[in-house]
């Protein structure tokens, strides 16, 4: 099965229309082949229209770190898929651990999210990992087959094809400690496993499983190059052209 490698990167609150251009213009020239990967970033909500304007004409997708599941409504503070599409956004971050635990998300709200992404055409991108003390407590399995089991839930096998999945141990992220190359490949073995008790097998074998969690330009190769990590979700090392150009460079 040929998966397409997938490289998004998370500015979380960084960034401001000004300044997610200049990035843009400077990380265009520096990607050596936009047919390796499809490349992807997550901007600020507000940076999302010059971010989408500095992209025109290349490959990268620009998308959102969230989105409510409504089309519109009283729901202050929130921005909806429709909101997203309108703007030129082409990707979302669902359920990132730091709206986990941040901001009280849930599974249910994952799945509700999840089904209003696909319908309004927008690439999600559904984050699961584990939290320091459920690993220390051997809970890692069961957390993670409990987050695919509500946060998929309803989602079709043709549907699972067309989202990627991010593996982000929660004590990996901006910790600078990276899940070391097997514990990465395990987890996400186990995910395509349990993906395709979950659904039909080709479906989970056609599913990208991304990593994320401290992921730079020096540990990126090693994690890149397991049989079930087919890309990576990039914080930290997202927020410099350079270093995000130099990880996107080694897929290939
Ligand atoms: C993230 O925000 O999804 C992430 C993985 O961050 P970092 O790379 O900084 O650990």
């Amino acid at each position: 099965m040929i998966r397409k490698p997938f490289i998004a990167g998370n500015w979380k609150m960084y960034k401001t229309g000004a300044e997610a251009r200049e990035f843009i213009e400077r990380f265009r020239p520096l990607v050596k082949s936009w047919d390796r990967a499809q490349v992807a970033l997550a901007v600020s909500a507000l940076s999302l229209p010059e971010a989408v304007k500095a992209a025109e004409g290349s490959q990268l997708l620009i998308g959102a770190q969230n989105t409510h599941w409504a089309t519109e409504g009283a729901f202050t503070g929130e921005i909806s898929g429709a909101m997203i599409k309108a703007a030129g956004g082409q990707v979302v971050i669902i359920g990132h651990s730091e709206r986990r635990l941040l901001f009280g998300e849930t599974d249910g709200w994952v799945a509700k999210k999840l089904a209003a992404a696909l319908d309004f055409g927008l690439l999600p991108i559904v984050c699961v990992g584990e939290t320091l003390q459920d690993r220390d407590m051997g809970r890692t399995f069961n957390v993670l087959a409990n987050q695919l089991t509500g946060g998929l839930a309803g989602l079709s096998d043709q549907a699972l094809r067309d989202i990627v999945l991010a593996y982000e141990p929660v004590w990996a992220i901006g910790t600078g400690v990276t899940a070391t190359v097997e514990q990465a490949q395990e987890a996400q073995a186990f995910i395509r496993g349990r993906l395709s008790r979950q659904f039909n097998p080709e479906a989970a074998g056609a599913v990208r499983l991304v990593y994320g969690g401290s992921v730079k330009p020096d540990n990126a190769q090693a994690l890149l190059s397991q049989p079930d990590i087919d890309g990576a979700l990039v914080g930290g090392a997202s927020l410099s052209p350079d270093s995000f150009a130099e990880i996107v460079n080694l897929v290939g």
